[in-house]
């Protein structure tokens, strides 16, 4: 049993790494595909002094903590964004593992999910849905085998659901004048298309129950007012990790 215990012990601190070290290129690709850059190259620079961040001021994590959240060459802060994003990837990562252990499934709902965090933070940011990563989320479906790694999800289930996903989703756009974006259309037609039927029935719902407590809560505490855009991808984002987590 003590040898078991270890045994999980050693699978989360590696799940957890793998976790930072892929929240550490999701940051990447929030400040980068949005400004139109390249994700590979040039390395990472300071946005204020512009030097290039050597690979030991670069470590997912440990380099914030080492560094105090600062520019080890002209102090200025570190968005708190950036390890905040690492730390919840690193969770995600774990929390599925415990639910679904190294099985094929598991695998999809990394990928899935770190795609979903990359398109949150960018709504947040933004208030834009990227065209080109809701296209590379679908090609990963094909690419990568999703429905090799979710055996309980037919290609045909998968096209009903981006049609299933993308209608509702177009007449809340059309009865909400458009508070809900274009851009949410075309973000639940590819992932309807990716997780089926039933699920994108589960996630609109958990989306909209998510989204209506948060803004009452955000209304309450005048964090904005009725007339302010909200982003909901982060809600389709937590409704898509809890559809997997508890149903
Ligand atoms: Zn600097």
């Amino acid at each position: 049993m003590a040898e078991r215990q270890s045994d999980l012990a050693i699978y989360l601190i590696a799940v957890f790494i793998l976790g930072i070290i892929t929240g550490s290129f999701l940051n990447v690709c929030i400040y980068r595909i949005p400004a139109k850059k390249s994700i590979i190259f040039p390395p990472s620079s300071c946005p204020k002094c512009k030097k290039i961040i050597k690979w030991y001021d670069n470590i997912p994590l440990l380099s914030y903590m080492i560094l105090g959240g600062k520019c080890r060459h002209c102090h200025k802060t570190i968005a708190i964004t950036y390890p905040i994003v690492e730390i919840l990837t690193g969770i995600i990562f774990i929390i599925f593992f415990l639910k679904f252990g190294l099985e094929k499934i598991y695998f999809y709902y990394i990928i899935v999910s770190s795609y979903m965090i990359i398109l949150a933070l960018i709504d947040i940011n933004r208030k834009i849905v990227p065209d080109g990563i809701v296209v590379l989320l679908l090609l990963t479906g094909f690419l990568f085998g999703i429905y090799g790694l979710r055996q309980d999800v037919t290609i045909f289930d998968g096209v009903i659901g981006a049609l299933t996903g993308g209608l509702i989703i177009y007449f809340l756009n059309f009865f909400s004048n458009g508070k809900i974006g274009e851009g949410d259309i075309k973000l639940m037609t590819a992932l309807g298309f990716l997780c089926g039927t039933k699920d994108i029935i589960y996630i609109i719902f958990l989306a909209f129950i998510i989204g209506a407590v948060v803004s009452l809560i955000m209304l309450a505490l005048k964090k904005y007012g009725r007339k302010d855009e909200i982003a909901f991808v982060p809600f389709i984002a937590i409704a898509f990790m809890a559809k997997g987590l508890l149903f």
